[in-house]
């Protein structure tokens, strides 16, 4: 490799929906890029969410309002959020997260995140066809569930901000709702039917995809856990669990929910901290019973959980119900009740059959106090690029993600401002 090759080279750290859509939006301005991960690509969070791509999550959990809902919140905890004391650890992004529900930094937020969901959407588009897996993907919407009128006049702000920013959404009221979702209980009063959203029907399957795909075309994948960033005159260097010190001119940091514990295991001079802590959510799958299906994921706003129409790893069709939020740290134990009150809510909303043996799962949505993702080169520490933090929407806008860093890694125009990402924020 001569000078202008090598410093072509990038090693992207993590292999979840970030990592890997920064490996080929990079690939595809000509990078030579090595993926590192401990695991297969798309085993961690990026496997187990919802799978759902929406423009309506231009809107961030932190808004307007929660101010006032915050005491009932904390109060009489609902499915939606549970706080464990092991949350506490992470006090300083309680409070940032809170000051964030400002309209001024909201009104950033949702521009930003909806420029991110956009651009997203179509490289998903593209990279599903060339990835041959475009049959995974429904171009159908969800829908949001309320069970009465006061829940339906309480989502009034969020309606009103996706009217803002023309998202395609229908409101549909009593019976209409079984005309669209034939098995729903009539339980349902109101619902909202957001039809610029898709989905697909096994999210870890179409990370793999990605990631072969990026294999094929002469991206290099390496199995291996790292230990620690090291920084060097040029470049920079990572020490794997063997001990072994592997040097790259360049490095993408998409670890996900480990990005900020590798910058902490790491010793080099910035200012940087982003806040980071772990929204956890679970999921568990159900078999169908005969003749009953979603034609696309429902959100019961009341219960907490969306129950996604999926296909598990042997092909076999199941619902995946997902959890609301539960605030603690990443690795403390398991709490299975906010499972628990989720499948007694959905055994109301729609017959299921048992739950598969072993299905549970949990993961963190890596969660920044200003809700947006992390994009960009980190202060002081030229060459070392960080995506992370995408909170509830990075397997929707990993994509996005790799566009913009390439773009930025490039020195080029963007297809988006990346000015709201910008690492110095949080230097
Ligand atoms: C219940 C739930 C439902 C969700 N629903 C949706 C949804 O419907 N739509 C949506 O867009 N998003 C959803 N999300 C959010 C989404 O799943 C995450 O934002 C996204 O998966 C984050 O992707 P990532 O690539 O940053 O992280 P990950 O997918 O976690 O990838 C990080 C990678 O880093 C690797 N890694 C970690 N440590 C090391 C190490 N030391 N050495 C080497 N490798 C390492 C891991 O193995 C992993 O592969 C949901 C999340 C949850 C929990």
């Amino acid at each position: 490799m001569n000078f202008f090759e090598t410093s072509r080279q990038v090693t992207v750290l993590g292999a979840g929906m970030v990592g890997v859509s920064c490996a080929l939006a990079l690939q595809a301005k000509g990078w030579h890029v090595t993926l590192v991960d401990q695991r297969n690509p798309g085993e961690a969070t990026s496997a187990g969410n919802a799978g759902v791509l929406s423009r309506s999550s231009l809107l961030p959990f932190n808004r307007p309002g929660l101010w006032q809902s915050l005491p009932r919140m904390l109060l009489r905890p609902g499915p939606s959020l549970q706080v464990r004391p092991s949350a506490l650890a992470h006090f300083d992004f309680m409070w940032r997260f809170l000051w964030h529900a400002r309209r001024q930094s909201f009104d950033i937020t949702t521009v930003a995140l909806d420029g991110l969901i956009q651009l997203s959407a179509q490289t998903h588009k593209a990279w599903l066809a060339q990835s041959a897996v475009q049959h995974r993907l429904r171009e159908n919407g969800w829908l949001w569930l309320f069970q009465n009128d006061a829940a339906w006049r309480g989502s009034a702000f969020s309606r009103e901000v996706l009217q803002e920013f023309s998202v395609a959404a229908q409101a549909l009221h009593g019976q209409d709702i079984q005309s669209l979702e034939p098995h729903l209980s009539s339980q349902f009063q109101h619902a909202l039917w957001i039809q610029d959203a898709s989905s697909v029907d096994n999210p870890g399957e179409v990370v793999k995809a990605y990631a072969n795909q990026f294999v094929k075309q002469g991206g290099v994948f390496h199995q291996s856990e790292v230990r620690a960033l090291q920084k060097q005159p040029q470049g920079w260097q990572y020490l794997d669990a063997s001990g072994s010190s592997h040097w790259a001119p360049n490095v993408v940091l998409a670890m996900g929910p480990w990005s900020e514990s590798l910058l902490k295991a790491s010793q080099f001079p910035s200012d940087f901290k982003a806040h980071m802590a772990f929204e956890r959510g679970y999921h568990r799958h159900f078999k169908p019973v005969a003749g009953v299906t979603l034609q696309r994921p429902v959100y019961d706003t009341a219960g907490a959980y969306v129950l996604s129409p999926m296909v598990n790893a042997e092909g076999a069709p199941v619902l995946r119900m997902t959890t609301g939020v539960e605030l603690a740290g990443r690795d403390a134990a398991l709490n299975p009740q906010q499972l628990e009150a989720a499948e007694n809510a959905a055994r109301r909303a729609i017959p299921l059959k048992e739950a598969v043996e072993g299905s549970d799962w949990l993961g963190s949505r890596p969660t920044t106090p200003d809700s947006r993702p992390v994009i960009g080169e980190m202060p002081q520490c030229p060459g070392l690029w960080l995506a992370f933090g995408h909170q509830h929407i990075g397997f929707s806008t990993g994509p996005g993600t790799g566009v913009l860093l390439a773009e930025l890694m490039a020195g080029e125009s963007t297809s988006i401002n990346p000015e709201a990402f910008s690492p110095a924020r949080f230097s």
